[in-house]
């Protein structure tokens, strides 16, 4: 019997100043020790500026921190990015990678997520690897051959259940208040795990995350599904009341 631990993380995008978003991390922190033991595990990625004190506010907690994106390198001439090894040094223990606003913001495509993915796993980190399709590509009836096709490029031969998590975020229900349906969710995700399945050996032990309008009316439904093994919330990861009424879904 496959047990896979649920994994709630929150991307808090490019928001939070740094009173707001160290009260949100330690206010978490702070939840999850009064609860004591956790039904998943925890993740919150704030933006680079907060990510060291986020991991001292955090530290000895069940919240686990991480970036929004790493570079390929380690190394190099690469202004304003941030190297895996970079992340790992501070204490974070994942990075999000192909997040559907970096590929569309920044034109990464499955081949440079690939990279990044490669490179969070040298630097120890777990890379939560972001797919989902466009409004129009599902309209045209193309989301599972656009998932599969980033799900195959992106995550790297080297990925482990340990080393990697992937997130489905159909890009038209991310910040829009529209979710996918339950039907819609478990067909995608049913895909996924069989593509993870037909290629890596612990295929069945990946967590495959649900992301997209995820809020404290709707996380027990969806988290309640087969194959979706947590969420990625952004908005409602930024107000500790909704980030944890979504964890205590996780029952
Ligand atoms: C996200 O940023 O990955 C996301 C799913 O955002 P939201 O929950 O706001 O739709």
């Amino acid at each position: 019997m496959t047990q896979r631990r649920p994994l709630i993380a929150g991307n808090w995008k490019m928001n939070c100043l740094r009173a707001d978003g160290l009260a949100l991390a330690s206010g978490l922190a702070a939840k999850a020790a009064e609860k004591g033991s956790l039904g998943c595990d925890v993740l919150v990625c704030p933006p680079a500026t907060l990510l060291s004190e986020a991991v001292g506010v955090t530290k000895g907690s069940a919240v686990s921190i991480g970036g929004q994106d790493c570079h390929a390198a380690m190394s190099g001439a690469h202004t304003g990015d941030l190297a895996a090894t970079m992340l790992a040094d501070i204490g974070a223990e994942y990075v999000l990678v192909g997040h559907s606003e970096r590929r569309a913001d920044h034109g990464e495509s499955s081949t440079d997520i690939r990279k990044k993915a490669l490179s969070a796993h040298d630097a120890g980190l777990v890379a939560v690897v972001c797919v989902g399709e466009t409004e129009e590509e599902r309209d045209l009836g193309a989301t599972l051959p656009v998932v599969n096709g980033q799900v195959a490029v992106s995550l790297p031969d080297g990925a482990t259940a340990k080393n990697t998590v992937v997130a489905y975020e159909p890009v038209w229900a991310i910040g829009t208040g529209r979710t996918a349906s339950v039907e819609e969710v478990a067909e995608v995700h049913s895909a996924i795990r069989a593509e993870l399945v037909a290629r890596f050996d612990d295929g069945d032990q990946f967590r495959i995350l649900y992301g997209g309008s995820v809020k404290p009316s709707n996380a027990a439904e969806l988290l309640g599904l087969a194959d979706v093994d947590g969420a990625l919330v952004g908005g409602a990861s930024l107000k500790v009341e909704d980030f944890w009424q979504i964890i205590e879904s996780c029952a």
